[in-house]
């Protein structure tokens, strides 16, 4: 890359900013319950939309654009030379810090900018993916990004043209892709079970034995908006029992197996940072069921296992933070299937060597989707937590041998 005129000041902080970086690059997750107060009343709070717009600078040729379905820009200006400034704001708030963003960018002419990326409510977290055809996406490479963590902001340089980029928190799954994905996949049935807020419709995929099964498998993901990679290890789980091979055949054989990619469609194509178009944390409302998307989640899953009468053997719910954690349950409390979790932990150990499988116990104090599987369905329920930043090669080797994993040990003792 050629620059034709000296950079932003900022980038001369480069190197002290990785240092600080690495300092706390030691931090371990951020537990389930770091919340703002109010969290679990769920009745409803107004949420702002942004301004859908494309913004322009006469003076530069510069233009940026939040007018898609997943974008998230509040604002932006030109604060001198060739720096500019973005504005980011969530939904509402208080707010847990998941700072999503999302534009396109582009210039009349070639250009290098600066780009500082600011929060109202919230500090950085997610380095940018960058993409020219919004169908592959790159991390931003180190040298034209430069994270002030003190600030809470970071700073990207651009190299712009008449040919679009697109910056994003994470590389985009917004509801299109999620239904080309469900749409792609051999021998499912889709389901609409029901509409979110603003009237998405939030559908299921399911597959395995029909009538009769002996037990069933639930999986969720995409409560929180940002939390992308959670939905990639959902992903490779879900392909992987649908995989070709006696196992896969068995499992499918005798189980059924129900899918609800993406329970927050809404705050998906809203570009929000956690909540709901009703400005709640879904996965705060399962206990007082207030949002449909929740109510929808789990009638269409209650209404299943009645139909069955088989019972909820698993149940997995794929989320996103700093590190990689499997939320589990503490170990007085019995599922209908004692021994499942740490036989299924253990065999992914075992065929994950190098990967340090974190864990985390916890009582049913919190009314998340793992708590209510448990209590409502008696399963062995897991909150699965994939990095923000995890290797993407590493999150699909994890997921499909979660998902194998299950198959092995579901074929030992699923029929107890
Ligand atoms: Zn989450």
């Amino acid at each position: 890359m050629h620059f034709d005129r000296p950079m932003h000041p900022r980038f001369l902080l480069l190197p002290v900013v990785i240092l600080a970086l690495g300092a706390c690059g030691d931090r371990g997750p951020i537990p389930e319950s770091y919340d703002p107060p109010g969290s679990t009343i769920t009745t409803g709070r107004p949420i702002s939309d942004q301004p859908r717009r494309t913004i322009g600078f006469r003076e530069t040729g510069v233009w940026v654009s939040n007018e898609y379905a997943g974008a998230r820009l509040s604002d932006f200006v030109h604060v001198e030379d060739s720096l500019y400034r973005a504005v980011i704001r969530p939904e509402n708030a208080p707010i847990n810090n998941s700072a999503w963003y999302g534009f396109a960018i582009w210039a009349d002419a070639p250009d290098t900018i600066a780009v500082e990326l600011t929060y109202e409510d919230g500090t950085h977290r997610y380095v940018p993916k960058l993409s020219r055809d919004r169908a592959t996406w790159q991390p931003i490479v180190d040298e034209d990004y430069a994270p002030d963590t003190t600030a809470g902001t970071a700073t990207l340089r651009l190299a712009v043209g008449p040919d679009t980029t697109w910056v994003s928190a994470q590389e985009p799954w917004i509801s299109g892709r999620f239904d080309a994905w469900t749409a792609g996949l051999p021998g499912v049935v889709r389901t609409d079970i029901g509409e979110s807020l603003r009237g998405r419709p939030i559908r299921m995929v399911s597959f395995g034995r029909e009538s009769s099964p002996e037990g069933l498998v639930m999986v969720i993901s995409r409560q929180h908006p940002p939390e992308v990679t959670g939905t990639l290890a959902m992903k490779a789980f879900v392909e992987t029992l649908l995989g070709d091979g006696p196992q896969e055949d068995a499992f499918r054989s005798r189980f059924r197996v129900l899918v609800v990619p993406l329970v927050n469609p809404d705050g998906v194509d809203g570009g929000h940072w956690r909540h709901s178009a009703g400005g709640i944390d879904l996965n705060r409302d399962w206990l007082d069921f207030n949002q449909p998307e929740a109510r929808h989640v789990r009638d269409a899953m209650v209404s299943e296992a009645e139909r069955t009468g088989a019972p909820v053997v698993f149940a997995i719910d794929f989320h996103s933070t700093q590190e990689d954690v499997f939320y589990t349950h503490s170990r007085d409390l019995v599922p209908n299937r004692p021994g499942l979790l740490d036989a299924w932990l253990d065999s992914i150990r075992v065929a994950v060597p190098g990967y340090e499988l974190v864990e985390e116990a916890s009582g049913l104090g919190s009314p998340v989707s793992k708590n209510w599987f448990f209590e409502a369905l008696g399963a062995t329920s897991v909150t699965y937590e994939v990095g923000d930043e995890q290797d993407r090669d590493l999150i699909d080797r994890v997921a499909s041998s979660a998902a194998r994993a299950l198959m092995a040990v579901l074929e030992r003792n699923g029929g107890a």
